[in-house]
C-alpha cells in the first residue's frame, strides 16, 4: 500500500539547504555571534541573548515543509493553519504554493478543498485529534511536522485521561497546541481537561478545589476552555498537570504548586498521590530562550527589542520577562524601526494592537539588548540589529565590512 502518512521527513536536506540559507540565513547574526554576541559602533552596542530565535521544532517542521514541496512538485500541498507563528515564513511558504487553510469564525478548520490527491502539512504545534482524523479519511497525504516535544506533552496527557485524571492545562485555550493538547483526553471515554491561563484562573479553580463552593460560576468561566459537560464536583477530584510548551516557566511551575497544595489542603497529604499528578511540560528551549533573556537582562541592557510573531506565544512571554525591568519593545519585524525618523512601531506587553513611539533610542551611551521567540529566522533578526545601527546613522555594512 503507497504511503500516505510522513513524520521523519523525505531525505531531501542536501535539496534544500540552499533555499532554507537563501530565506532563512543572515550574515550579521553569525558575525555578531562569532564577536562574543555583541557589536559596538560609536556610543551603540547590541548585544544578542546567547539562545534566540529558531528552535529544534521550527527548524525541523520548517524543513519538512520545503521537503514536502521539493518531494511532490507537481500536487496541491495544504498546510493546517500557521506552520509556526510567524508571518514572514508563513509567507515564504505561501510564495512556494503551499496553499494554508484558514479557520472559520466558528474555529473549525474547513478541508473542504482538500482531495484524496492533495498533501496536507500540519504544523509544529500539531491539530486536534478530531482534525486528524478527517485528514485520515480524505486519503490524502499527511506530512506531520508535529515537535516531539508537543508529542510528549500529548503523551502526558493522554495517560491523565485513561487513569482518571482531568488534565489541568496552564496555556491559552484558543492556541493551536493547546487545542491539540486538550483533543488527546478524547482518547479514553470520560476523559476530561480544563485549560487556565493564568495564576488568577488557577486559583479560582483551587478555591473550588478548598471549599466546594462556586461551582456554578467555575462552569460559567470556563465554558470555552474545558471539555463539554464540565463539572468541578466531580471533574476535580484527580487532576494531573500540564501546560503548553511555550508558557512562562515560573508561572506554570507556581501554577503546579498552587493546585498541589489545594489538593493537599483538600485531601491530605497521604492520599496526594491518588488526587494529583504533575510534570512539567515546558519544553527546553522555551527555557533556554528565557534563561537566556534573563542573563542578557543582567548585563546592564537599556533596552531590549523583542523580534517575533505578535500571534506568537512564546515570543510574547520572552518580552513580558524583559518589561519587568527596562523598556521593552516587541516588534513583529525589523520594518518596525524607522531609522530615518527614529520612531519604532511595537505592541507593548498585554496589548492587542501596535503603537508608534519616536525617540526610542535617544542618543548618547546605550546598550541595546536583543532577542527573539523560537518562530523567528534569524535573517529577521540581523535586519534588526542593522536597522537599530541604522537609527544612529551607523552603516553595519560597513562596520563589519
Ligand atoms: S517551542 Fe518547543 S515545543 Fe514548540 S516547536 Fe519549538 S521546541 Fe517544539
Amino acid at each position: 500500500m503507497e504511503q500516505t502518512y510522513f513524520r521523519k521527513g523525505f531525505g531531501l536536506k542536501g535539496e534544500i539547504q540552499g533555499a532554507l540559507s537563501d530565506d532563512y540565513h543572515s550574515s550579521v547574526v553569525d558575525a555578531v555571534r562569532a564577536r562574543g554576541y555583541a557589536l559596538t559602533a560609536g556610543d551603540l552596542t547590541v548585544r544578542l541573548a546567547q539562545e534566540f530565535g529558531f528552535c529544534y521544532g521550527v527548524d525541523r517542521a520548517v524543513e519538512y515543509a520545503y521537503e514536502a514541496r521539493a518531494k511532490f512538485p507537481g500536487k496541491r500541498i495544504f498546510l493546517v493553519g500557521e506552520i509556526i507563528h510567524n508571518p514572514h515564513v508563513n509567507a515564504k511558504l505561501s510564495g512556494m504554493g503551499i496553499e494554508i487553510i484558514a479557520r472559520s469564525a466558528a474555529g473549525a478548520f474547513d478541508f473542504g478543498a482538500v482531495t484524496a490527491a492533495d498533501v496536507v502539512i500540519l504544523p509544529a504545534f500539531g491539530v486536534t485529534r478530531e482534525d486528524f482524523e478527517r485528514l485520515r479519511t480524505l486519503g490524502s497525504v499527511l506530512v506531520d511536522t508535529t515537535c516531539g516535544s508537543v508529542l510528549n506533552v500529548w503523551k502526558r496527557v493522554e495517560s491523565y485521561a485513561r487513569d482518571g485524571f482531568t488534565a489541568i492545562i496552564h496555556g491559552k485555550y484558543q492556541h493551536e497546541e493547546t487545542r491539540a493538547t486538550a483533543s488527546q483526553v478524547s482518547e479514553h471515554a470520560g476523559g476530561r481537561y480544563l485549560v487556565v491561563r493564568d495564576m488568577d484562573e488557577a486559583r479560582l479553580v483551587c478555591e473550588f478545589i478548598e471549599r466546594g463552593e462556586g461551582g456554578d460560576g467555575l462552569k460559567a468561566r470556563f465554558c470555552a476552555a474545558a471539555s463539554d459537560g464540565f463539572e468541578p464536583a466531580r471533574d476535580l477530584v484527580r487532576v494531573g498537570i500540564a501546560n503548553q510548551t511555550t508558557m512562562l516557566s515560573t508561572e506554570s511551575l507556581a501554577i503546579a504548586a498552587e493546585l498541589r497544595r489545594a489538593m493537599t489542603a483538600r485531601f491530605g497529604p497521604a492520599a496526594l498521590a491518588e488526587h494529583f499528578r504533575s510534570f512539567d511540560t515546558i519544553c527546553s528551549a522555551t527555557q533556554d530562550r528565557q534563561d537566556a533573556v534573563l542573563r542578557l537582562l543582567q548585563d546592564s541592557v537599556d533596552v531590549v527589542v523583542v523580534v517575533g510573531g505578535y500571534n506568537s506565544s512564546n515570543t510574547n512571554h520572552l518580552a513580558a520577562l524583559c518589561a519587568e525591568r527596562v523598556p521593552t519593545y516587541h516588534i513583529q519585524d525589523a520594518a518596525c524601526i524607522a531609522p530615518e525618523s527614529g520612531a519604532i512601531r511595537h505592541k507593548p506587553v498585554g496589548a492587542h494592537a501596535e503603537v508608534e513611539v519616536r525617540d526610542w533610542l535617544p542618543p548618547g551611551r546605550r546598550v541595546v539588548g536583543i532577542t527573539a521567540g523560537a518562530s523567528t529566522p534569524n535573517n529577521k533578526v540581523g535586519e534588526t540589529v542593522e536597522r537599530i545601527f541604522a537609527t544612529r546613522g551607523v552603516d553595519l555594512s560597513e562596520t563589519l565590512a
